[in-house]
């Protein structure tokens, strides 16, 4: 089961988006979020799968140029909108008692195949090749792939969410000492459950630290629209500790200079 969830894991190294990839994360950046089948099916996969919770980051935060405020685009706008939504719902889960469950790991596991995995290995549908608004996608993926501004991002807010990533993530070397404030990603969360290392105060943690995530993300939300209030550091880094949860906090580690890349 380590295994499995090793490998599920993105490691510590840059993601090289392929171009398919990058057309089909610019697409559901462009509208199939708004679909509510699509947030249906978010809610169902706990958003994307590792490598494409960070690719879907990458991509908007890349190639997304324009904005209000002071940054003017490059801001994890519409991921920070969809993580906010899953993880209060996920929150408000795993804050219903558990008796009842013969797996009390199964909330935290998807329960349906990530989106963007599912639509590489569809056949494509004559017409629908195309980048959204006929955009080059080859182009667009060489302009996310040197992830210039994620790195900024990562770097930026190190500060505020470096001590609550997830020391099994980061490893447990002596280079990256387990924090007081550290809580473990959802994979890492679930592989202790089914080893017994967890128990129901865990999961009444991660809990409350999901509910804080998605009000810091609301927050931040706000901030990045043209009437919405500033935010602090915290907030800032709200998108990093949601998705770190989700998704794991290799990568967002490796940007910031925390880890070392991996091959
Ligand atoms: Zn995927
Ligand atoms: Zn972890």
């Amino acid at each position: 089961m380590a295994i499995r969830t090793a490998q599920a894991l993105l490691p510590a190294a840059p993601l090289r988006l392929t171009t398919e990839e990058v057309r089909l994360l610019w697409s559901f950046v462009h509208g199939a979020i708004q679909i509510p089948s699509m947030r249906a099916w978010m809610r169902e996969s706990l958003g994307f799968c590792p490598r494409h919770t960070w690719g879907y980051a990458v991509v908007e935060i890349e190639l997304w140029e324009a904005g209000v405020g002071d940054r003017a685009g490059h801001v994890p706008f519409d991921v920070s909108v969809l993580y906010e939504d899953l993880a209060r719902g996920l929150g408000r889960r795993l804050a219903q008692p558990r008796g009842w469950r013969r797996r009390p790991d199964a909330v935290l596991v998807p329960g349906r195949r990530c989106l963007i995995c599912t639509q590489l290995d569809s056949p494509p549908r004559e017409g629908f090749a195309i980048g959204y608004a006929n955009s080059n996608s080859a182009a667009l993926a060489a302009e996310a792939n040197p992830l210039r501004h994620s790195r900024r991002w990562c770097s930026l807010t190190a500060d505020a969410w470096a001590e609550l990533a997830c020391s099994a993530c980061l490893g447990d070397g002596p280079s990256s000492p387990a924090h007081d404030a550290a809580a473990p990603c959802r994979l890492h969360l679930a592989e202790a459950l089914r080893a017994g290392r967890a128990d129901d105060g865990d999961l009444a943690a991660a809990a409350s630290r999901l509910t804080g995530v998605a009000d810091r993300l609301a927050v931040f939300v706000e901030s990045v629209t043209m009437f919405g209030p500033s935010a602090g550091p915290a907030d800032e880094a709200s998108w990093i500790e949601a998705l770190g949860f989700f998704a794991g906090w290799r990568f967002p580690a490796f940007l910031a200079g925390l880890v070392a890349p991996e091959n």
